[in-house]
């Protein structure tokens, strides 16, 4: 018979390894270095924030099958910042060392049709879609789904990338050509009141914890604030963290579970994308709750006993993208930093461009409404 006993808790002092070198990776290494854990961080770029902060950087491509096997030798526990690693790496980490979240849960939530499968087929809500691989796929679903409607690749879309717009007919054939022989997935449009998002952990021992809900703004598919918690009715928030915890039960995921929403207008949930990690909308857990997402990874995949996530005070993030840097050097932290109390938090990375995510601000107050205005000044006279 299988021995079913949990594992015994991995403790401080212990090496955690890293898949994914970014500002999560990054975040995520702090937060295990407070604790007293060692970090060793494999990613493809030079210079990657995780590795400025890490005991041990490896510089290699997610598919060195080699290279990822040498970070799991090093360490005791895997993890992952970035989901979109191949399964062959995932698969020779998991033959050496324990990997958290699970080389299955990785491939169900790398692909946007799997994904969204997997949830429609456990009964969860979702925008309604359609699998795309020819033209006349497309065509047919446009019409089932009415315009306008969204088409996006199946696999390794981020932040809006690889996504159009299907206004009307003439949109569908260079719609589809732009997909350039990649699988895609048509969704219907959302007529959303407000999107949010809920950031909940399973630790290895079955424990799991969530924070409150975040509500998100985007701008051009990009998040730009968040507030916690959100504007919305407390049934709403219950049915949404309820939601999420069950998604990441029914995934079996062990870590961390992000779980977008769209809200339609009338209380309906609709479960947009899901994120095996610490989410951008769970940033201001670092300075706004007892425990952060990242702490809470930590915890989540060491099977040490998950944190608190009480919120301190009502906060709001906002994002600082490329866009704010000149071209030049650097913008004028000065003019940000005299707005004393919000936080600023960056994340070491040396080439600034349009879109790309450089760090972002916190800002606790009495009420949403005015830690969001707290950060969107801070962040305006940056701007100058
Ligand atoms: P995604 O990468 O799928 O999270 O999409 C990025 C953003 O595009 C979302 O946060 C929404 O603001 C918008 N978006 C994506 N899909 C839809 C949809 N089906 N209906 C309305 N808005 C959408």
């Amino acid at each position: 018979m299988a021995d079913t006993r949990p594992l015994p808790p991995i403790r401080p002092g212990a090496a955690l390894g890293l898949l994914g070198g970014g500002q999560l990776g990054r975040m995520f290494t702090l937060a295990a270095r407070n604790l007293g854990f060692r970090v060793h961080a494999l990613d493809p770029g030079h210079d990657c924030p995780a590795g400025q902060v890490a005991d041990v950087e490896i510089r290699a491509a997610y598919n060195d099958v080699y290279a990822a096997q040498a970070l799991a030798r090093g360490v005791d526990v895997v993890t992952v910042e970035f989901e979109n690693i191949p399964a062959e790496t995932l698969e020779a980490v998991a033959t050496l060392r324990p990997m958290h979240p699970g080389a299955s849960v990785l491939h169900t939530v790398q692909h946007r049709l799997r994904e969204k499968r997997f949830l429609f087929q456990h009964g969860f809500p979702v925008t309604p879609f359609r699998e795309i691989n020819r033209e006349s796929d497309l065509r047919e679903a446009a019409e089932a789904l009415g315009f306008p409607s969204v088409l996006k690749t199946a696999a390794f879309g981020y932040d809006g990338k690889g996504q159009r717009k299907l206004k009307e007919a003439a949109d569908i054939a260079p719609a589809f050509a732009a997909l350039g022989g990649q699988q895609g997935i048509l969704e219907a449009w959302v007529p959303f009141e407000l999107e949010c998002s809920v950031v909940c952990a399973r630790s290895s021992s079955g424990e799991s914890s969530v924070w409150p809900v975040a509500e998100n703004d985007h701008r051009n598919h990009i998040l730009d604030t968040t507030v916690f918690p959100a504007r919305i009715p407390a049934e709403v928030a219950q049915r949404a963290q309820t939601t999420a915890l069950a998604i990441a039960e029914t995934l079996g995921v062990v870590g961390m579970l992000t779980v977008e929403f769209f809200l339609k207008p009338g209380g309906e949930l609709l479960v947009n994308e899901l994120a095996p990690r610490p989410h951008n909308s769970g940033h201001a857990t670092i300075d706004a709750c007892v425990t952060s997402q990242f702490e809470q990874q930590v915890r989540a995949v060491c099977g040490l006993p998950l944190g608190d996530t009480a919120l301190l005070r009502p906060a709001a993030m906002a994002n600082l993208l490329g866009d704010l840097w000149p071209a030049d050097g650097q913008p004028a932290w000065e003019r940000l930093l005299a707005h004393r109390d919000v936080k600023l938090h960056l994340y070491g990375k040396t080439e600034a461009r349009p879109g790309r995510k450089m760090g972002h601000l916190t800002a606790l107050a009495d009420t949403p409404e005015a830690a969001l205005a707290k950060v969107l000044a801070a962040r305006e006279a940056l701007r100058g």
